[in-house]
């Protein structure tokens, strides 16, 4: 692939940046994904109840009753969700609790290169050496019957599968695997927080599968993550793990960090929570407009409900028209994205030198097109056309 797409319209701009969302003064930047949290006033109720509690962090009352309305609310035990303070920090944690850090003998973890960097980033806090392997091109994720026979396989000592775009993770594969090879998987689907609350109760007892709640997914608490897993044992590892690895102590007695979500972040979390009902049928009326607007695009939409709510992907024909589209985009100030650019296995920092087709495919087709819960249908109509006329 050409440099030159690499550099392209995409403008440098990461994911997280998109965050701050704002339009800014007087232009008419469209981005690609605009969150709306909770408003002040709905804050207001749950930031007066840490006042009185005096408890900031460390496991506080929020927290704790967050655990337990979030694991309600995707049809789980109260032991079987805990909360991190981030994405990333959920998938480090997950590991350290399900495998431990890698040991000399076994220093990889498999990853699949179609997928955000926080992946690959958290295996690396936890001491392991990423390697990657192309995916599946009907589920976008990792071709569990490939990874079984994986020429490293003597030496990899984590699987970190990734549940794409929020898809609903496939736990009876990643179960087989583990248990076929004997090492342990650790589920990244951090967009996920949708799927799993339409199939209740989906939750294995030997894989955690960890959830984002950064602001630019679905359910979100500004920054936060959640494990999903359902073993006791697994929550008291996780805690440790979040906490400087102390057990009622302040000693440490196994590999830790600090990945505890704020009181400030759950009450956050408990706001959206009480209006998540309204946000999802806010972004189930904005994906009807979506496929209507989107039915005169050549080659193929991708979008929710198989994916999350923030995600509609344009699934272009060819590179050069995904290469026109995004150029007349920026060109008109509409941000557009490659969420998970080309793979892993092409950044910089994590380059292998590997020819990964169906990943290099994804990411040079799939092109992220702006949503948002809010996201007026005229705004849609004028992507689709900028798109048309720029494909000609
Ligand atoms: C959002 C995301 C993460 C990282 O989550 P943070 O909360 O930003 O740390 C990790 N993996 C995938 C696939 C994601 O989409």
């Amino acid at each position: 692939m050409p440099d030159d797409l690499d550099k392209s319209a995409l403008g440098g701009l990461h994911v997280q940046d998109t965050a701050r969302g704002g339009t800014g003064a007087g232009g008419s930047f469209l981005p690609v994904c605009r969150p709306a949290l909770p408003e002040a006033a709905a804050l207001l109720p749950w930031l007066s109840r840490i006042d009185a509690a005096r408890h900031y962090t460390n496991r506080g009352p929020l927290v704790r009753a967050l655990e337990t309305r979030l694991a309600q609310a995707l049809g789980l035990a109260p032991h079987a969700l805990r909360t991190a303070s981030t994405g990333t920090s959920a998938i480090e944690i997950a590991i350290l609790a399900a495998a431990g850090p890698a040991r000399a003998e076994r220093p990889f973890a498999l990853i699949p290169a179609y997928t955000f960097a926080a992946t690959a980033l958290a295996a690396e806090r936890a001491g392991y050496r990423p390697i990657f392997c192309d995916v599946d091109p009907v589920t976008w994720g990792m071709d569990f019957a490939a990874a079984a026979r994986h020429p490293e396989i003597d030496r990899i000592g984590l699987f970190l599968p990734v549940a794409c775009f929020g898809r609903l993770p496939d736990l009876a594969g990643a179960e087989t695997l583990s248990a076929r090879t004997g090492i342990p998987v650790v589920y990244d689907a951090a967009a996920s927080f949708e799927a799993q609350m339409d199939h209740p109760g989906h939750v294995s007892q030997t894989v955690p599968v960890t959830l984002s709640f950064h602001a630019t997914k679905t359910y979100s608490t500004a920054e936060g993550g959640a494990v999903l897993w359902d073993s006791a044992e697994g929550a008291e590892a996780l805690t440790r793990a979040a906490n400087f690895g102390f057990n009622f102590s302040r000693r440490s007695e196994s590999a830790g960090t600090n990945a505890k979500l704020s009181e400030i972040h759950a009450a956050v979390g408990h706001a959206m929570l009480d209006s998540f009902a309204q946000r999802r049928a806010d972004y189930a009326a904005r994906v009807a407009d979506w496929a209507g607007v989107a039915a005169a695009l050549p080659g193929g939409m991708v979008m929710p409900p198989d994916l999350a709510s923030v995600y509609i992907l344009w699934d272009a024909p060819d590179e050069a028209m995904h290469l026109a589209a995004t150029e007349a985009l920026t060109a008109a100030r509409i941000d557009s994205r490659r969420w998970y650019e080309t793979g892993l296995h092409r950044m910089p920092h994590f380059a292998d030198g590997q020819v990964l087709p169906v990943t290099e495919r994804l990411g040079t087709r799939l092109l992220g097109l702006p949503m948002a819960h809010d996201l007026p249908r005229a705004e849609m109509e004028r992507v689709v056309r900028i798109i048309l006329d720029a494909i000609g």
